[in-house]
């Protein structure tokens, strides 16, 4: 994700993408003609819906990450969770646990990157955002300073939950929006899930 170090919510409205005689376009409206291609040129490879590689990668959202191509992995691979940050909230543990006890993955990639719009924002964003809405959001920012740090953070959280059935094999990556590398991080001491 990259968002503005400010919280402007007005942003929210998107700039139309073009505009045609039935009034402002929307990029969506262009979505069902190209699925009409997509699906033209589909062919069901009749794999069932356990990732083939046994591997869920949790991911931030940013749109320059490609998690398939980066990582070499095809359809039906993997399970990909991705949120603002690709941190690990109770929803990522939830997407996990059902990723690992009903469709049988074993391995999980975390992965952050350069220039994450999280490095951004602090909790002045809820604070603004009570502010103008009134509401108090019931969700934590989880933004962060140091993406090693987060990517640790995020490696134990993982490591240390109840619910999943393999803690083994977790290993954490900042990916590079500008070289398209991977750079692990190290696990804090004490737990790597081998000992
Ligand atoms: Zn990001």
């Amino acid at each position: 994700m990259d968002m503005t170090a400010t919280p402007d919510l007005s942003r929210a409205q998107a700039v139309p993408a073009g505009e045609n005689s039935a009034g402002p376009a929307s990029i969506i409206d262009s979505f069902v003609a190209r699925n009409r291609a997509y699906a033209a040129a589909y062919r069901d490879g009749g794999m069932d819906a356990r990732p083939v590689q046994h591997v869920a990668v949790v991911a931030c959202m940013d749109a320059r990450l490609d998690v398939h191509a980066a990582l070499g992995l095809e359809l039906g691979d993997c399970h990909v969770i991705r949120n603002a940050g690709g941190v690990v909230t109770d929803d990522t543990i939830r997407s996990l646990t059902v990723s690992q006890r009903a469709l049988g993955t074993k391995s999980i990639a975390l992965i952050h990157h350069t220039g994450c719009g999280l490095l951004s924002l602090t909790e002045n964003f809820r604070v603004e955002l009570e502010d103008e809405v009134g509401i108090r959001p019931s969700w934590a920012l989880e933004s962060f300073t140091d993406l090693d740090q987060d990517v640790r953070q995020s490696m134990a959280r993982v490591r240390t939950s109840p619910f999943l059935l393999h803690r083994e094999d977790i290993r954490g990556f900042v990916f590079d929006v500008h070289t398209g590398l991977l750079r692990e991080v190290e696990p804090l001491e004490g737990t790597t899930g081998h000992s």
